[in-house]
Parts: C-alpha cells; sequence; structure tokens
C-alpha cells in the first residue's frame, strides 16, 4: 500500500536525522501550533468569554479569524481528527470510528498519508501529544506522544480510558522510543488520555461522592498533560506543533448543565455539579495561555474541535443500537452527544491566528470544514497539497495574499 510504503520509509531515514531541537533553532521554516480540543461547544464558550472568564481564548478571537468548523455527520473523535489530519473522508482513510471491523482504530489501519508525515518528509520538524487515533506512536521528524486509544493495562481496548505510560500495551505510545524514560524522569508517569466515564452501577446511591472524584481525577489528569505540553515544548521545540486535550468531551457527554425538562435527566446526577463542564473551558484556557508564552507574533495558532456536543433529543435516541451507546461508556447515564446525523447540529469550532492572518474576523456559516485545515498548514509551509486532499486553501483568512511570505505551488482553492 502506498502509505504503508511511506511509514517504513520515514522510520528508517528519520534515525539519521539531526536532534530535532538543533534543527529547529537553525532553520526559518513557519512556527504552528494546531491545539485541538475534543468537543468543543460554542453555546457553553460563548457566555464565558462574555465574562471574561476566558481571557486566552479571547485574546485569540480578538486577534484571529473565528466561527464554526463543519464537521462529518455522524461525528466522533478518532473520525474526524483522522479527517482533518489527511483531508480525506473516512471510507477512504480506513478510521471510520472508535471501532473499525470490531478493532479500535489504530495508526495501522491508516490508508491516506497524515500531515505529520507530509511535513516530516518534507523536512518540517514535527512535535504531536495526545493527538486522538496516533497508536501506536507514528515515526515523525521529531516526536509523537499518542493520545485517545491508546490502549494498555486497566484500559485493554482503549476505548475512552486511560493508561499510564508506563502501563501502554500492545504498541508504543511515544515516537521515539527513547524519549519514554526523559518523560518519565521529567513529566513523571502520565495519563495518557482523560478517564473512563463511570457505569450506572457505579453512581447508584453515591452519585455526588463518584461525580466529585472522577472531576478530581479529570483536574489531575490535565495538570499532567499542562506539564507535558509545557515540558515539550521547553526542551523540544518543533516548527509544527499539535497538542490535544480530551476531557472537556468527557465531562460534556454526562455532566453537561441541562434543563429538568430535557430527555435523560436525573437531578441525582445533573444537578450535582452544574459548574462541572465550564469549568473544563476554564481549565482549558489556563492550558491555552501556558501554550501561548511558547508563541509569538510571527507563530501561527489554531485552536480547533472536531466537533460540539448538545444535549440527547428524543427522536434520536429512539433509534436502536445508537452508536454512541457503545462509543462512549456502555452504561454511564448520557445526557449529551455529538454524533447526530446531521453533523452541521454539532460543528466545531475554528480560530486561526497568526502574522498575516485576518483579525477579528468572525466567519459566518460553513465557509471552513474539517478537510480545510491540512490544506491551509501546507499552504503555510509552502508545500503543495496532495491530489488525494478533499479541502481547500483557506485563502480567505489570510490578509493579504500578494504580500504573503510563504508561497505555494497550491494556492487556489481545489
Ligand atoms: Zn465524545
Amino acid at each position: 500500500m502506498r502509505f504503508r510504503g511511506i511509514v517504513a520509509a520515514l522510520s528508517v531515514s528519520l534515525l539519521c536525522f539531526l536532534p530535532f531541537r538543533l534543527l529547529a533553532k537553525n532553520n526559518p521554516r513557519p512556527h504552528v501550533i494546531v491545539v485541538g480540543v475534543n468537543g468543543m461547544e460554542w453555546d457553553i464558550i460563548r457566555p464565558l468569554l462574555l465574562r471574561g472568564e476566558l481571557p486566552n481564548l479571547a485574546k485569540l478571537i480578538q486577534g484571529g479569524v473565528y466561527g464554526k468548523l463543519r464537521t462529518l455527520s455522524a461525528p466522533n473523535c478518532p473520525k474526524i481528527y483522522t479527517t482533518i489530519a489527511t483531508s480525506t473522508p473516512p471510507e477512504e482513510n480506513g478510521i471510520t470510528g472508535f471501532l473499525v471491523h470490531g478493532i479500535t482504530a489504530n495508526t495501522s489501519m491508516l490508508r491516506e498519508e497524515p500531515i505529520w508525515s507530509i511535513l516530516s518528509k518534507n523536512r518540517v520538524t514535527v512535535g504531536m501529544a495526545n493527538v486522538p487515533a496516533t497508536f501506536p506512536a507514528m515515526p515523525v521528524n521529531g516526536y509523537m506522544v499518542s493520545g485517545m486509544l491508546t490502549r494498555g493495562k486497566g484500559c485493554e481496548n482503549g476505548l475512552l480510558c486511560s493508561p499510564k505510560l508506563s502501563e501502554v500495551e500492545g504498541g508504543d505510545a511515544v515516537y521515539p522510543k527513547s524519549m519514554v524514560a526523559e518523560l518519565e524522569a521529567r513529566v513523571g508517569d502520565f495519563w495518557i488520555d482523560c478517564s473512563r466515564m463511570p457505569t450506572a452501577d457505579d453512581l447508584r446511591g453515591k452519585e455526588s461522592k463518584v461525580i466529585n472524584e472522577w472531576l478530581a481525577q479529570v483536574t489531575r489528569i490535565r495538570n499532567q498533560q499542562l506539564k507535558l505540553f509545557d515540558y515539550l515544548l521547553t526542551y523540544h521545540p518543533t516548527d509544527f506543533v499539535m497538542l490535544a486535550q480530551s476531557c472537556e468531551d468527557r465531562v460534556g457527554h454526562w455532566l453537561y448543565p441541562i434543563q429538568p425538562y430535557n430527555v435523560g435527566y436525573n437531578a441525582s446526577i445533573h444537578s450535582v455539579r452544574l459548574d462541572a463542564f465550564p469549568n473544563q473551558y476554564r481549565a482549558f484556557d489556563q492550558v491555552l495561555g501556558k501554550i501561548l508564552e511558547h508563541a509569538d507574533a510571527n507563530t501561527y495558532i489554531f485552536v480547533i474541535s472536531d466537533h460540539g456536543i448538545k444535549p440527547l433529543r428524543e427522536f434520536e435516541q429512539e433509534q436502536p443500537g445508537h452508536p454512541s451507546v457503545h462509543d462512549h461508556g456502555g452504561t454511564t447515564p448520557i445526557i449529551a452527544h455529538h454524533d447526530f446525523e446531521d453533523g452541521d447540529d454539532v460543528p466545531g469550532a475554528f480560530i486561526a491566528v497568526g502574522p498575516n492572518i485576518k483579525k477579528n474576523v468572525r466567519l459566518m456559516g460553513f465557509p471552513i470544514s474539517v478537510f480545510d485545515i491540512a490544506p491551509t498548514i501546507l499552504h503555510i509551509y509552502g508545500i503543495e497539497v496532495p491530489g488525494q486532499m478533499r479541502g481547500r486553501v483557506l485563502m480567505n483568512i489570510f490578509q493579504d495574499t500578494a504580500k504573503r511570505r510563504y508561497v505555494s505551488k497550491a494556492t487556489s482553492a481545489k
């Protein structure tokens, strides 16, 4: 297969590369940081922005282009992140959901080349951490720490659970492997992903206690993630960086602050911590602030989410065997989800800031889709957009195309 050969060639050739820190220091390529937030929901973040409770996100919005990101039908994290990375539909890239033919999605199933491989081949240094569906970690011109769907002790199927770095099984969570010892020593034995949601049995009769303990664990995971991101950005700077957080989505599924009239409402669970879901964005904003310490006026920053998340609706919950029941934790009493048939019901978020990106511009409607992210980033690096990519270069987000510093061979929208 075409892409299999590329991976094999990369894994050999990258062994000969200079340490990526040296490369990054001496090379003038654009600095791009992509921050993925699983299930960022505009309905929740808008009031927080208005109250001034997300100062770092507000700064990006005021300094850049922002709006809804069109996602696909029945969106979920592995499916959409892989679409973002390859700019190809799930049925072509091989990652159609959490499970593919009954097996947890993994990178050996990838049939189209993701952006981190294309950048690596073009000698752009690449740093990645916690991006969904990147397990086992792939060889890149830099480093990769896997994310959601990593398998390990207590999380054997990798489905929405959280092995520690030392407990990963069935593949490598870190490329290059030699970085594992360094991360364990300098960052600690961190959880790769957010926690599994409690089951209905776990919750019954002790809802408040279980909810508060689970949220405390989410805070511990996020603090470790913050430490990991800060360490990587400080000691392993790369041209291209992609980091992702997934606790927002996990919390939203069962602790979305909804009205008592909504389908699925259970006062013993849903009146306990109305602040739980908004708090995830307050905490995310702190993480974003730390990431922004590693950016300057010449850095391109993309904050994106694969989809939003909305309260359940009766007419769709009547469908037997709805995928969310399986994909999101079995018997957890879910109150919100995102795999609605019409993906436009749960758009993602798109915020872009950079040296030649327009400022304080709101994009109305759906002018940007998940397919457009990879072509636009390749364009920033002056790399030709491969023919299989379905998205377009987002020329409309740039200020003055005539004065752009980096000129791509593939500037025309496809
Ligand atoms: Zn989800």
